[in-house]
């Protein structure tokens, strides 16, 4: 009898490419987000918090204790409009495998975070003028990382004073365009975003487009730029998605070009949809972003 050897690589599918920590909106350390991914039976973990890398350092500490393979990521803010008449629209773009020591993405994640605090003022007044006073101070206090206040903090604090029941109807009431708490912004802009996070080794990633709420000619058009700005992927299975967008997307993607990500974008036990590691599949028709991960291909 012959005796026919097939030698089968062992492909690595559950990687999740979005997760939040105290670094910045996220409720959990980098540590605790790396027990959480590894409980899980996530295969590699990205660490991506919103305009600053300072949770990289202990998450790759944690990552290596675990011995869960590790990828350093960023989300970036950026202002986008269709058009000079246009509002903006606030885009993230995730960054993956960085580096971190790169000083114009560091110079340019510091020039987003500046703005927080004068935000954050007008902010608390907008709900002061609304009857609810102290929500400034009182989102500091569940901010860890001071310089990164955003409006997850003030949500958790409509949350804990009961105004809302959850963090999701906390953005339905207050802090989104027309409500009380939200104050328009100006981020960095689309070029900008990719550029730092290329020019840093990394892959520029369109988070969460499903969530834009783009006609579908703008969200042509942004996806145009995004490849034309050197973009080369975009999420389609993440926990920002209605289920609905995994295939909406999965199939601009292969339209564009793109490679596709996967990922929680966790916040925190009990509030965030997906836990790390435990989103669908992405569909078989696209092309993993991990592909071209140099560890990982
Ligand atoms: P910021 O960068 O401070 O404007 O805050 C943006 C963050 O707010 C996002 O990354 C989400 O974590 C959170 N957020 C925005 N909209 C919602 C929503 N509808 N439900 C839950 N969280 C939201
Ligand atoms: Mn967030
Ligand atoms: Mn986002
Ligand atoms: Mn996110």
């Amino acid at each position: 009898m012959r005796h026919i050897f097939v030698f089968q690589r062992v492909h690595l599918n559950n990687f999740d490419l979005h997760n939040h920590t105290t670094a910045s909106d996220g409720a959990h350390s980098p540590s605790e987000v790396v027990v959480i991914a590894k409980r899980n039976g996530c295969d590699a973990l990205a660490i991506t918090d919103h305009d600053t890398t300072a949770g990289l350092a202990e998450a790759t500490t944690a990552a290596t204790h675990a011995a869960l393979p590790f990828i350093p990521g960023v989300e970036i803010s950026v202002s986008w409009a269709a058009n000079i008449d246009s509002k903006a629209t606030t885009i993230h773009i995730v960054g993956l495998n960085i580096d971190p020591a790169n000083a114009a993405l560091q110079a340019g994640l510091l020039s987003i975070r500046a703005g927080r605090a004068s935000r954050a003022i007008e902010m608390g007044d907008s709900f002061a003028a609304a009857g609810h006073a102290g929500m400034t101070e009182a989102a500091y206090a569940f901010a860890a990382n001071k310089e990164m206040i955003g409006r997850t903090h003030f949500a958790r604090v409509l949350v804990e004073r009961k105004v809302v029941k959850n963090i999701g109807h906390a953005f339905e009431r207050f802090l989104t365009r027309g409500k009380p708490g939200y104050v328009a912004h100006a981020w960095a802009s689309l070029a900008d975003a990719v550029k730092w996070i290329t020019g840093a080794g990394g892959i520029a990633v369109m988070a969460h487009p499903g969530r834009y709420n783009l006609p579908v000619a703008d969200m042509t058009q942004l996806l145009t730029e995004f490849s034309a700005a050197g973009g080369t992927a975009i999420e389609v299975v993440t926990g920002s998605h209605a289920p609905r967008d995994f295939r909406t997307y999965a199939v601009r993607a292969k339209e564009f070009g793109f490679l596709a990500s996967r990922g929680a974008d966790f916040h925190g036990l009990g509030e965030s949809k997906f836990e790390p590691g435990s989103m669908p599949p992405l569909p078989d028709d696209v092309t993993p972003v991990w592909t071209r991960l140099p560890e990982f291909a």
